[in-house]
């Protein structure tokens, strides 16, 4: 057989386990070259004036790359990391590596759809083939029970038909054995990223793990096993301090360094060896709002991102860049909202308690355009993730797919509720 290698381009889905690409890739028989292109256009500053990807999320993002490097190079491959525009960057090694075929994730949202459509069409002349895998629901589109574009508007329809009608296939071992393309191909030297100014130890800070596959299932086992925390999760999930209220999974999943499934399987796990209860339960049903925003996307395309939503009548929306500004950054004079506004600024991370609320407040009290809360959001989260940014956003703001939400949240009230001694306001407005 002559040699022709194969490429895996790494893009969300910064891991070997689990990894249908790479599986795939493997099951050819060719060498592999794995690459990953971190795109130029993440660095443009948005038109409201910072960063579309800030610094703390940048970081995540870079020491998830560095371990997946890492991680080949103890298989005695190596990550090929470029900086670019990746249609070009995948191109350009298409052209010098004589690649057969580029194995990839496939996508659901317009801008990530688009480039996959440009790449196709660079790779067309080159006579290199593309193919996409499936990687980043719980549920694969096609195992759902409906055509993805007659999906059902309401969560509760979508998720019951879900728990009786789907099997949530078993993960993907790491390939035994990989074998890799020697090449010299240059890496680029990535974007510098600025030292933490406040770094994310803050003494409040949440998120208790960095980039990578291995700090990633080390959390998965910490939370599930070590600290058991799983067994109580239902009941502790509205939390506001600590590393355990919720599972904090988020950051992996977002960056690929934890597949669901993965997730999926070891609740199993312990729910055949501890307990299963409402609150393992719970951990797969919100793993499924996950799986429905990334089909309510690939549903709605670039609906999404109008200021009206998915709702049929426009919406007008104020755009007071001084009342947006105190928001940001954590000065608009409410203390739960300001709190929040300013975990999320110090660590890249808010509890979904926190979001619902300082969402709530800049489109129900404010009446600013949501996109701005979204795309301050895109800049911060280390979890970000195109579906379940926008289209949480979208569903607070009361223009998502769902016709009966209309959602308010009453802010001294949620915090007298949630935050009864006030420790959270304490613990980050006390200077
Ligand atoms: C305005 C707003 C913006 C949001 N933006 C994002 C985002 O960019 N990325 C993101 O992953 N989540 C987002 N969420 C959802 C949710 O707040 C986070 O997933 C959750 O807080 C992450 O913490 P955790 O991993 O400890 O969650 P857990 O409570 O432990 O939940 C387990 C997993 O379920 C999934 N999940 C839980 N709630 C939701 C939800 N409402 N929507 C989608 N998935 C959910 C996540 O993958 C999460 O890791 C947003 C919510 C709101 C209200």
């Amino acid at each position: 057989m002559a040699v022709q290698p194969v490429l895996v381009w790494f893009k969300h889905d910064l891991r070997l386990a689990d990894h249908e690409p790479l599986w795939h890739a493997c099951q050819t028989g060719q060498p592999v070259v794995a690459a990953v292109v971190v795109d130029a256009r993440l660095f443009e500053t948005t038109a409201l004036g910072f960063p579309r990807m800030g610094h703390i999320r940048t970081r995540f993002l870079f020491e998830s790359i560095r371990s997946l490097a890492g991680e080949l190079a103890a298989r005695g491959g190596r990550l090929i990391i470029r900086y670019g525009d990746p249609a070009t960057e995948i191109a350009g090694l298409v052209k010098s590596l004589g690649i057969a075929s580029v194995y990839t994730a496939g996508e659901v949202a317009p801008e990530e759809v688009a480039l996959l459509q440009r790449l196709r069409h660079v790779l067309n002349p080159l006579g290199a083939k593309l193919t996409t895998c499936h990687h980043h629901t719980l549920v694969r589109s096609e195992d759902l029970p409906w055509p993805v574009a007659q999906l059902p508007d309401v969560f509760t329809q979508f998720r019951k038909e879900v728990e009786r009608a789907c099997e949530v296939r078993a993960p993907l071992p790491v390939p035994a054995t990989i074998s890799f393309f020697n090449t010299e191909y240059p890496d680029h030297t990535l974007p510098a990223v600025p030292p933490a100014a406040e770094p994310a130890s803050h003494p409040a800070s949440v998120v208790t793990y960095g980039g990578g596959e291995p700090e990633a299932r080390r959390r998965l086992h910490e939370y599930i096993w070590t600290c058991d925390a799983l067994r109580t999760y239902k009941e502790t999930r509205n939390g506001l301090l600590g590393a355990n209220y919720s599972s904090k999974f988020s950051p992996a999943l977002a960056v690929g360094t934890l597949s669901p499934r993965t997730i999926y399987h070891e609740v199993k796990r312990y729910e055949a060896d501890r307990i299963a209860n409402d609150s393992t339960y719970w951990l797969v049903f919100e793993l499924l709002w996950r799986d429905y925003f990334q089909f309510v996307m690939q549903k709605f395309g670039s609906r999404v991102f109008h200021s009206r939503g998915l709702r049929p009548a426009p919406v007008v929306w104020r755009r007071d860049s001084v009342l947006f500004e105190q928001w940001r950054l954590g000065h608009t004079g409410v203390p739960f909202v300001d709190a929040n506004m300013r975990e999320l600024l110090h660590t890249g991370f808010m509890s979904n308690r926190g979001r619902q609320n300082v969402a709530s407040y800049l489109t129900k009290d404010l009446h600013l355009d949501w996109r701005w809360g979204a795309a301050w959001f895109e800049s911060q989260l280390i979890d970000y993730d195109v579906c379940s940014n926008w289209l949480n956003w979208a569903y607070v703001a009361g223009v998502g797919n769902d016709p009966r939400e209309d959602r308010y949240f009453n802010i001294a009230r949620q915090a007298e509720r949630y935050d009864p001694q006030g420790a959270y306001v304490h613990a980050w407005l006390k200077n």
